[in-house]
């Protein structure tokens, strides 16, 4: 039974690899292909200087490129940690030291779990520091110095801790104390935690990292809250973030719900952007919240939770699914870490439906904008603006942008804002 586990989860494993490689190597020529006849979508062809032009494609194939590497040893990390006997290895060593140094219950399980979390954790800091620190500096968009990065990383690690050590401990402890409908239990808890994140994230964690503030007194300001006003959102929910202190890379994002709810522009979108853009990208954002899109994508979320749990109470007491990757005996921490390791590639396909959905509320949003401010020279303008100004790909390969992008891509929503009647 271990080889029919480990041959079905080493078939998709290669599976997904063939895909989401071909689909790198497919873009990689695609982009190079259209670049060598110099084909740029008609909506661009005024809009970017041919030196912006050919930034954005050298920009798009030193990703591509990069991809290749970090691809391949991604994958390679996920086989050693599963195959190379770093599992049996850690289970023993965490029962060692739990039973030397720590007296809580579940602690060998924790220090299990985020033993292996730790391991890939530093595993993706080589392609993490290449991309930030070659990659994206050769681009200008890298503005984050290495004292902030490793002070990223540290309180990213420290949050970790505190937050996952207690969250891990509740859902062992359920697992261990509720009899054989743990798996309910655990998923009412699991949920309301998400929920719970959703309404914490934007006001206590994101600001660890950035700085927000409400928006600059000004024209911007003042038409916004006339905006705000008009579709019903409250108005101290809109900040600025100085998304510059790390990046170049200019964007807005609508978070949260209930009171939590925000809308964030970076302040390197608002520098870049006319008044009229600026306000046309709010519009947008107001959009998802008129839409209840972050709602939908949560419930889809705690849907996945509830298959997802169901699965694992299936296989936390079946024996060969621990023997097939090393570990003698069934435990409950040993089956969370495998199935999170082991999932991925039985769910692969979930990730181009979720972004087929993303990009349906894109579009909704846009329309939204349009509609709101009757006018839709202003979004198709902000669209081009930030496309230009990220050196964002012109000519992504379609099979490429179906299966990678939350957003449709640029000359799709143009085109699609084009398409209205207004
Ligand atoms: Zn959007």
């Amino acid at each position: 039974m271990e080889q029919v586990i480990v041959g079905l989860f080493l078939v998709l494993f290669v599976l997904e690899f063939i895909v989401e490689f071909g689909l790198n190597e497919l873009n990689l020529r695609y982009v190079h292909a259209r670049w060598v006849e110099k084909k740029i979508p008609d909506f661009f062809q005024d809009k970017i200087s041919s030196d912006e032009y050919e930034k954005s494609v050298q920009y798009t194939l030193a990703k591509g490129r990069f991809q290749r590497w970090a691809e391949i040893y991604g994958r390679l990390v996920v086989l050693i940690v599963l195959f190379g006997g770093s599992l049996p290895f850690m289970d023993r060593f965490s029962q060692d030291l739990a039973g030397r140094f720590l007296s809580i219950s579940h602690a060998q399980g924790l220090i299990f779990c985020f033993g292996v979390a730790l391991v890939f954790s530093i595993a993706s800091l080589p392609t993490d520091l290449y991309s930030t620190f070659k990659l994206e500096a050769r681009f200008g968009f890298n503005k984050i110095t290495w004292k902030l990065y490793l002070a990223d990383k540290l309180k990213g690690l420290f949050l970790g801790t505190l937050i996952g050590l207690p969250f891990l401990w509740v859902v062992l402890w359920l697992m261990e104390a509720t009899g054989s409908y743990w798996w309910i239990w655990t998923f009412f808890f699991v949920a309301g935690f998400q929920l719970l994140m959703v309404i914490v994230y934007p006001t206590l964690i994101a600001p660890l990292f950035n700085k927000f503030e409400p928006l600059p007194k000004g024209e911007l300001r003042n038409q916004i809250l006339d905006l705000a006003e008009q579709v019903g959102f409250k108005t101290n929910g809109i900040f600025s973030m100085d998304g510059s202190k790390r990046s170049a890379h200019s964007n807005a994002y609508f978070t949260g719900i209930g009171k939590a709810k925000r809308i964030v522009l970076f302040d390197t979108l608002i520098v870049q952007m006319t008044l009229e853009q600026g306000l046309a990208v709010l519009a947008h954002e107001m959009g998802h919240y008129k839409m209840k899109h972050i709602r939908r994508m949560l419930i889809l979320q705690t849907v996945f939770l509830f298959f997802g749990l169901s699965i694992l109470s299936l296989l936390v007491n079946y024996r060969p699914f621990f023997t097939a990757f090393g570990l003698d005996n069934p435990s409950n921490y040993g089956a969370l870490v495998l199935f999170s390791l082991l999932s991925g590639p039985f769910v692969f396909f979930l990730g181009p439906l979720i972004n087929a959905l993303s990009r349906k509320h894109e579009y909704e949003a846009d329309r939204f904008a349009v509609e709101t401010l009757h006018n839709a020279r202003p979004m198709e303008e902000a669209l081009v603006n930030l496309t230009v100004k990220n050196l964002s790909n012109l000519t992504p390969h379609p099979w490429y942008s179906a299966y990678h992008y939350s957003h449709p891509t640029p000359a799709e929503r143009i085109g699609a804002i084009r398409a209205l009647s207004i």
